[in-house]
């Protein structure tokens, strides 16, 4: 964050201002060459090129006969042109062929296409002969043929830096005959949760206790998001612990999160305290609901050791409320983690969909409220309060309503983020 106070709690900011204000201050990691099958999730820092045309020579897209189109010029089923066949070309074969004018070559999918030829008769325009086959209709010059650089040019730019490797982007590379890229890694992400009141899942509870979601649920946003996340175990509210954990992640993390401990004010809100002291974290209110209370800052710059001691470590301290929780990751840490990555694909895709039922929201303050999104129609979900982790159990979109808006009838336009 920028300068300012260290607890700027007063009037809000709106969601822009906060987001512009954490993508300021990220420095995308440092890049580094991967090979190709190591290289899934992370983003080019290069652009990725056609080393040669692709493809790199003529070919068949059929199994068929390389042909002279004027040897098949005049050919129909009462009358189809006889030629004999030459030879036979497979995929893979890297033999020099020419073809004979007056003759065919029997021809495989991906096969290169004989010098002399300029079309390719598909098997099924013909009776299929070995010897000699019968051709039953003209081929235009082209027909079957992929050309060298049809695909694309020596040279031409296939991927552009910013891109995230995934499977469609791997291929391509892989068909540019790419050994490695220049990516950014993926970010490894820390997550935290505090509170006292918090058990692990699978132990028992006693009444005053809640399972810990938060911190599964962040970590698995993150990984969603593109990261390498690991889970810290629970911190109680110790004002006097919160930091230490902290501090012990700073060598291993590009990204630290934390859920809890930092509502508007209360000796229990731990994170808040600790954070404070370093002057480097900023809370604020965000103009949005769920998830008014926001913290950002950098951690461990000059610290001792680690990645901490160069570039300090971007750090989100996120309300501990589960719902408030995942929406400011997807508003907030998502374009973090994008930008660490240097990706071009920093948001949620949004889409536009018309309400099935009324929404409403409190006024001046952005709503993501849950919702199911099926084609164009959205449903706002029952129990949309921050606590309420069932109606997020059966999300996939979060429907945005502006800050103006208190109430939207159903049949009412809105954006809609859709969810991983
Ligand atoms: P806090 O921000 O710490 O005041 O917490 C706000 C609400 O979120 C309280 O009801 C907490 O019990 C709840 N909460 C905090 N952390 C978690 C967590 N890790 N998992 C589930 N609920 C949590
Ligand atoms: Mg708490």
């Amino acid at each position: 964050m920028t300068a300012g106070p260290a607890d700027a709690d007063g009037s809000p900011s709106t969601v822009e201002e906060h987001q512009s204000a954490i993508l300021s201050a990220i420095t995308p990691l440092a890049p580094v060459r991967l090979e190709l099958a190591a290289a899934e999730g992370c983003v080019l820092a290069e652009d990725v090129t056609a080393a040669v045309a692709l493809p790199s020579f003529d070919n068949s897209s059929m199994d068929g006969y390389a042909v002279r189109a004027a040897d098949v010029a005049g050919a129909a089923r009462q009358a189809p042109a006889m030629l004999p066949v030459a030879g036979e070309i497979a995929a893979g074969d890297v033999g020099a062929y020419r073809l004979v004018p007056g003759t065919v070559i029997r021809i495989m999918t991906g096969a290169q296409l004989p010098a002399g030829a300029d079309a390719v008769v598909p098997v099924e325009w013909t009776d299929g002969g070995t010897a000699q086959v019968a051709v039953y209709r003209p081929a235009e010059p082209g027909n079957a043929v992929r050309y060298a650089g049809g695909d694309a040019a020596e040279g031409e730019t296939l991927l552009s830096a910013g891109t995230r490797m995934r499977a469609m982007q791997i291929a391509a590379a892989a068909s540019a005959g790419r050994k490695a890229v220049t990516v950014r890694p993926r970010p490894r992400v820390v997550v935290l949760s505090t509170g006292n009141e918090l058990a692990e899942p699978g132990t028992p509870l006693v009444p005053g206790q809640i399972w810990d979601s938060n911190s599964y649920m962040i970590a698995a946003c993150a990984r969603e998001a593109g990261a390498v996340a690991y889970r810290h175990s629970v911190v109680p509210d110790d004002p006097a612990g919160v930091l230490p954990a902290l501090e012990e992640q700073l060598s291993r993390a590009d990204l630290l999160i934390t859920t809890g401990g930092v509502s508007m004010g209360g000796e229990h809100d731990v994170v808040k305290a600790a954070l404070r002291e370093l002057g480097t974290v900023t809370f604020r209110k965000v103009a949005m609901q769920p998830g008014m209370p926001q913290g950002f800052g950098v951690i461990g710059k000059g610290g001792a050791g680690g990645a901490g001691a160069e570039r300090g470590v971007p750090i989100f301290t996120l309300p501990g409320n589960p719902v408030s929780a995942y929406v400011s990751f997807q508003v907030f840490v998502r374009p973090a983690i994008a930008a660490l990555q240097g990706a071009s694909d920093r948001s949620l895709p949004a889409v536009q969909a018309v309400l099935t039922g009324p929404a409403r929201s409190p006024a001046g303050r952005r709503s993501y409220l849950r919702g199911v999104l099926d084609g164009s129609k959205v449903t706002p979900l029952s129990g949309q309060q921050s606590h309420q982790v069932a109606s997020l159990g059966r999300a996939n979109a979060l429907i945005v309503v502006p800050e103006q808006e208190t109430q939207l009838p159903a049949g009412h336009p809105v954006d809609v983020l859709v969810l991983p």
